[in-house]
């Protein structure tokens, strides 16, 4: 069966077709600038080739399928002869609230739920909503599957996700850590036990999951018990845009002094604080890395910050299951980075952990493949897993849809 895994935002839609005979994917692309009143774009790779490229108006999400579907059967271009040889469509979606801990076939009452979480999720849910939508209209019959960011987290005991406000707080509105990249965490431990040979019960292992978004998650014997990322996106270790946790208390001291909105306070910690806000130079740690090197001082605080944060949080979670087994990189920078695996992994032979630093530094950025950088006398292991966020929504969109 060939599936289609859809990940809409507010003002872009990316696609992915997956051959599942194989796990091939046969081509993907981008639908940008969606809905701005400026020409939009629209391209589709096949083989990491552009073989359709447009700019045109795009007044609306439906328009964005019908380019995608367009390109997908384009006589000459396409890689199907007709609409009817795409099987399924698997929907990424950001907010499955406390409803869902695993993904779903997407009927009234999953796209209701997920408008219901729209005040947890409000720039993702209605997006998200808004893909699944248009596909259902240009796509009439076609069965879809929503898979969400927060399912994988559910399993955290409530001394976990509970934040210490009134307890009014969370049965009147919800209020709780969620947890996000839970397709992610989820693949990623699961290919670890694969990778090792182990069965996922008897590992204890914490994911590092570095991009430009970063969350680390504790996950005991295949179940997630603890992650970095809260209510929302914000909480955890300094990220690309994002502040991470801090004292709450500075949004009040900040609005106050400055006379802005906690609105504008929460925008600035989503999209100009972290690598960008304290280096004042970027938030691509390839940036960072650099100017660090060439002696920046920022730069180097906003690196060691963020590595500190990791392994603040290594420290954490190793306490939280009484040791731990595997550390797993993965993510644009888990993957990439070899000089930040290799600090954030010093100096933990106290706790068991040793990274081999040629094995480390044999991963070369852009080339990341599944890999042991464990030292051989190391009790746990360090690995690099790559992460694969379609192949998950597409094995759950396959499993649910020919389940019945
Ligand atoms: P992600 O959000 O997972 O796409 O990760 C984005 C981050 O990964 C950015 O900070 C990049 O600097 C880093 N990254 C992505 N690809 C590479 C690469 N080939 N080499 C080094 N860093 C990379």
């Amino acid at each position: 069966m060939k599936i289609l895994i859809v990940n809409a935002g507010s003002s872009s839609l990316k696609y992915q077709l997956i051959d599942m005979d194989n796990e091939e994917t046969l081509a993907k692309g981008l639908v940008e600038r969606i809905g701005m009143g400026v020409p939009g774009h629209a391209n589709m790779k096949v083989d990491d080739k552009t073989v359709c490229d447009v700019e045109e108006p795009i007044e609306d999400h439906v328009k964005a399928c019908h380019l995608m579907l367009g390109f997908l059967t384009d006589p000459e271009k396409g890689v199907v002869k007709d609409m009817k040889e795409i099987g399924a469509v698997g929907h990424r979606v950001l907010h499955g609230g406390n409803k869902f801990s695993e993904s779903v076939i997407i009927n009234q009452a999953v796209m209701d739920a997920i408008e219901e979480f729209i005040p947890l999720g409000p720039l993702h849910n209605p997006a998200n909503l808004m893909g699944i939508k248009a596909c259902q209209a240009v796509m009439p019959g076609t069965p879809m599957v929503a898979v969400f960011d927060t399912a994988f987290h559910q399993t955290m005991p409530p001394k976990a996700y509970m934040y210490g406000v009134p307890y009014e707080y969370y049965e009147r509105l919800h209020v709780r850590r969620y947890g996000f990249h839970g397709t992610s965490h989820r693949y990623v431990s699961k290919r670890t036990a694969e990778f090792l040979g182990k069965d996922p019960k008897d590992l204890r292992i914490i994911v590092c999951h570095l991009g430009n978004g970063s969350s680390l998650s504790a996950v005991n014997g295949g179940k997630c018990v603890d992650t970095s990322m809260g209510i929302t996106p914000l909480e955890g270790m300094i990220m690309g845009t994002r502040s991470g946790v801090m004292d709450p208390a500075v949004v009040q001291y900040i609005c106050d002094n400055d006379h802005i909105s906690v609105d504008e306070m929460l925008n600035i910690c989503n999209k100009k604080s972290g690598l960008l806000g304290i280096s004042g130079l970027s938030n691509d740690m390839r940036d960072i890395d650099k100017a660090a090197r060439e002696g920046h001082e920022r730069a180097k605080l906003a690196r060691d910050m963020l590595i500190y944060g990791i392994r603040k949080y290594i420290g954490q979670y190793s306490a939280a299951m009484n040791g731990v087994d595997v550390i797993v990189f993965t993510a644009g920078i888990g993957e990439n980075n070899i000089e930040l695996r290799r600090d954030v992994m010093a100096g933990f032979e106290y706790m068991g952990a040793k990274i081999d630093q040629e094995k480390n530094a044999a991963i070369k950025p852009g080339h990341a493949y599944e890999a042991d950088i464990s030292a051989a006398d190391s009790k746990v292991k360090i690995l690099v897993i790559p992460t694969n966020e379609e192949i998950a929504i597409a094995r759950d969109t396959l499993e649910l849809v020919t389940k019945g």
